[in-house]
């Protein structure tokens, strides 16, 4: 079943009119009509079944709310070293995909890939487009923020573990800190990732002399793109999964 964010309030056995951008996706796209069923999430965050009355406007009878859970446990929060080429948007999809609950990007030392200042915030509406998109495809009740920072807002952000991704650990055979994190069961959690070339020592000793911890994710050096994309994946298994 599809699903939308709509910026109105849902309540069960209430009629609404959707805004015109879900009407031009969900009649004239994907072809809905009178009677079909549709998913959607208000400022709530709690999805409501809703009902197709009219095609335009847009008119629904909303239904009852929807108990699935789809968000990870654990707030996520990635924050990345600004990558090459298109690789942001694959990271701010993926992610969205994999449950990440926030994604920044930084300035790095290292990194070749820089951001024009004045077009960051063109950069960050695109982001925020692909991430409501995503949510929406992977049936989220949240649409993750998107957004830049510096290392010196990264060293007071707050949250029960903060890891940094460090290659240079996971080369010295760390493979220990991810997974003790995890068993401490945090509700929120920060990850930081280097761009292409790699985190600086004065970044990562930064960031430790905040609190941040070095984690390594498994021998292989994997790339700018996937690192993030592999601790969510990690997350999920240790905080979703269950054996027998
Ligand atoms: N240029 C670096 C080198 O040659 O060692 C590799 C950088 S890697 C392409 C980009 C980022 O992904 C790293 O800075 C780190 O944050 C993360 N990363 C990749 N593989 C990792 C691993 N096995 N353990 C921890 N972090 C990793």
């Amino acid at each position: 079943m599809n699903r939308f964010f709509t910026a109105r309030a849902l309540h069960a056995d209430t009629v609404i009119d959707l805004e015109p951008a879900i009407q031009k996706h969900a009649i004239q796209v994907l072809r809905l009509s009178e009677g079909d069923q549709l998913e959607l999430v208000g400022p709530e965050a709690l999805p409501h079944l809703a009902t197709i009355l009219t095609a335009a406007p847009l008119r629904v009878q909303v239904g009852a709310a929807l108990t699935r859970r789809t968000e990870l446990p654990v707030a996520v929060h990635l924050i990345c070293g600004i990558p090459k080429g298109e690789k942001a948007e694959l990271i701010v999809q993926k992610a969205t995909e994999l449950g990440a609950a926030a994604i920044s990007f930084f300035n790095s030392q290292w990194a070749t890939a820089k951001w024009a200042p004045n077009r960051v915030v063109k950069k960050l509406e695109r982001f925020q487009a692909i991430a409501q998109g995503a949510a929406e495809q992977s049936h989220r009740s949240v649409v993750p923020s998107i957004d830049v920072v510096t290392l010196n807002e990264m060293t007071k952000l707050h949250a029960d573990a903060r890891l940094i991704a460090y290659e240079e650990s996971a080369k010295a055979g760390e493979t220990a800190a991810l997974v003790a994190a995890m068993a401490r069961r945090p509700q929120s959690l920060i990850a930081v990732f280097g761009p292409e070339g790699g985190l600086s020592p004065v970044e990562v000793s930064t960031l430790q002399s905040a609190g941040y911890v070095p984690v390594g994710l498994g021998p292989r050096i994997l790339r700018t793109e996937t690192a993030p994309l592999y601790l969510l994946s990690a997350v999920s298994v240790l905080s979703e999964l269950q054996g027998d």
